[in-house]
């Protein structure tokens, strides 16, 4: 079997490595030939919404999915005529626009911060009295790692961030007091078999993951989460991995946003589980039977943004997995991760303590 996967960054390339113990073979579709799928499968060179190259990769492989958010939606319909493409396209849909993704939320009652979309510096005004500050006004469409977003605090700052990310369609946010950030990946595949992976405590910094703690066992989270997952699921008739980020605020479960993909918060699950969210989203889109997300320890997964640590002190931490997705280093770009699984979770806490130093203090590398 072919697997096509229209973007060649590091989950591309990490869904290759997955996928080849199990004889799949992957073609991907990236305007840059230098991209990290490149290293373990074919690029197709060519823009996301070019149809003459999506027909191509389409015609060379079995199925199609995707590693990226941003594959217009238009233009992937025509192949999803000929080729099995998924997860759904509607999925992908939803996920693109925060405005149409917190109205899904809103309709399958999955709580949400309060939210009001803004079109012109008059709606911005009238969002802030609804909503009230803080606050955060965000771009509807391709923000990510905490770009195109600005947190409001006083009236006198409306203008300067109307200016900085107005002449696109926008959403005002009410600002969530969390107490953490968690997330919950989940599996369905195409014969409708689900799982769940344990939630994942997530810590951002300016935005973008910094670090993930799993299990995070909190029963009452867990239950809460999973049903908003099934929700999910079921209403977009999904094959594949979701995932869904959540606020937590006085113990209850608040959505932010969902990635209709395999997700950076999940990537301790290829040493710290016993099936990788990576082989599981595969083995979905395949209807092939899932394999178990049970943990098989204390993981914490770490994100080497813009510098790398070096490579010989970190493999001294004990349980290290590293991973280098041989990008060119780049302020704000994710070049690699490493997850550490221990015994315990005293232990795991340890060592992650320790990579965090590692970060901090090491001389950038690339
Ligand atoms: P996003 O791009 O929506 O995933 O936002 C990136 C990060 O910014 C989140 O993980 C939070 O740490 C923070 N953030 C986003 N929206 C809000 C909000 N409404 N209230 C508080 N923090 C937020």
């Amino acid at each position: 079997m072919k697997i096509g996967i229209i973007g060649a960054g590091q989950l591309g390339r990490m869904l290759a490595l997955a996928g080849y113990p199990l004889g799949l073979r992957f073609v991907f579709l990236d305007q840059s030939p230098e991209a990290p799928g490149g290293q373990v499968g074919r690029i197709v060179p060519g823009a996301f919404d070019d149809p003459a190259k999506l027909a191509e990769l389409a015609a060379a492989v079995d199925v199609v999915t995707f590693d990226v958010e941003n594959v217009p939606v238009e233009a992937v319909e025509s192949i999803a005529a000929e080729r099995p493409f998924l997860p759904p396209v509607a999925a992908l849909g939803a996920s693109q626009d925060r405005l149409h993704e917190k109205t899904l939320f809103r309709s399958l009652k999955i709580p949400t911060a309060p939210f009001a979309p803004v079109d012109s510096r008059e709606d911005l005004t009238r969002a802030v009295e609804a909503i009230g500050l803080p606050g955060v006004l965000k771009t509807r469409r391709l923000g990510y790692d905490g770009r195109g977003q600005r947190v409001l605090r006083k009236r006198s700052e409306l203008d300067a961030a109307f200016a900085q990310l107005g002449g696109t369609p926008l959403i005002y946010e009410g600002f969530v007091d969390f107490s953490c950030e968690v997330s919950l990946i989940g599996v369905r595949s195409t014969r409708g078999a689900t799982c769940f992976y344990p939630l994942s405590m997530n810590v951002h910094e300016d935005g973008i993951l910094r670090y993930s703690v799993a299990p995070y066992r909190r029963a009452s989270l867990e239950k809460q989460a999973h049903t908003y997952m099934r929700r999910l699921l079921r209403h977009l008739d999904y094959a594949g991995v979701l995932t869904i980020e959540f606020f937590v605020k006085r113990g209850q479960l608040i959505a932010n946003e969902m990635a209709p993909r395999v997700h950076n918060s999940g990537h301790w699950t290829i040493e710290g589980a016993e099936t990788s969210q990576f082989e599981n989203h595969l083995r979905a889109i395949l209807g092939l039977p899932l394999g178990s997300s049970a943990p098989v320890g204390h993981s914490a997964m770490v994100n080497f943004i813009g510098d790398m640590p070096q490579l010989e002190q970190a493999l001294r931490i004990p349980g290290m997995h590293f991973h280098s997705y041989g990008k060119e280093a780049r302020p704000k770009r994710k070049l690699g991760h490493a997850t550490v699984v221990a015994p315990s979770a005293a232990a795991r806490d340890r060592a992650l303590q320790r990579l965090l130093r590692l970060l901090k203090s090491g001389r950038p590398r690339s």
